[in-house]
């Protein structure tokens, strides 16, 4: 099962990824996440990735494709994977590509949650994290039980440094200019779902479960 979920920031895709890595046994890939780490273990990767995050800006695609690369290449990959906030460029569609036909792997369906901009502005600069155990929270559509602490574990929860208002705004005017090609690759592959990512966190699961088990 070699999946990719798409959608802008804040559309969901961390959401509905737990949601999928529940059900099945595969792991779920986020360059967003890789990048944190890297910049959290203070990493060369770390540092270069960060001047590009902090502006709202791609990391390059060569630096991108490479940790992907090296991703896919472990192990727990090898059955499947779910990948989240990659590919963003057509360049690294087509360098995932050729990385799968390689190891005779393709990708079987790019799950694209859709959300209006307006709502996405609102849904961002409300997020809020855990930092023990990575649970996301909304200030206005999903509380904790106790401000600022983790409903699961107690853990303190945070705000994204890159979801203030102005670097949201930035993120989201460079996703929408590189989503389109993006989109219209994966279209003409024959392999683009869009699902409609503005209703009920259950009801957006209901849709990419019946997906997969469609596949
Ligand atoms: P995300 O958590 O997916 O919203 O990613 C946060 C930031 O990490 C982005 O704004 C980019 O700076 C960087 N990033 C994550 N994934 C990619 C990617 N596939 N290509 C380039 N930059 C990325």
């Amino acid at each position: 099962m070699n999946i990719i979920l798409m959608g802008l920031p804040g559309a969901g895709k961390g959401t509905q990824a737990s949601e999928i890595i529940k059900k099945y046994p595969i792991p779920h890939i986020s360059t967003g996440d890789m990048f944190r780490a890297a910049i959290k273990n203070g990493t060369p990767l770390g540092k270069e990735a960060k001047s590009f995050m902090d502006k709202g800006e791609l990391v390059p695609d060569e630096v991108t494709i490479g940790i992907v690369k090296e991703r896919l290449a472990e192990e727990d990959a090898k059955k499947g994977f779910l990948l989240d906030g990659f590919p963003r460029t057509v360049e690294q569609a087509a360098a995932l590509n050729q990385m799968l036909e390689e190891t005779g792997r393709k990708i079987e369906a790019v799950i694209n949650i859709e959300v209006q901009e307006e709502e996405l502005m609102n849904r961002l600069t409300g997020r809020r994290i855990c930092e023990t155990c990575g649970t996301t929270y909304h200030l206005v559509f999903n509380p904790p039980k106790v401000e600022g602490i983790c409903d699961l574990d107690g853990g303190k929860l945070y705000q994204r440094e890159d979801d203030n208002p102005e670097t949201v705004a930035n993120r989201l005017s460079v996703n929408i200019k590189q989503t389109q090609p993006l989109l219209d690759f994966y279209r003409e592959q024959g392999v683009l779902r869009n699902i409609d990512g503005s209703r009920e966190i259950q009801e957006v699961t209901g849709d990419v479960e019946s997906i997969l088990t469609n596949l």
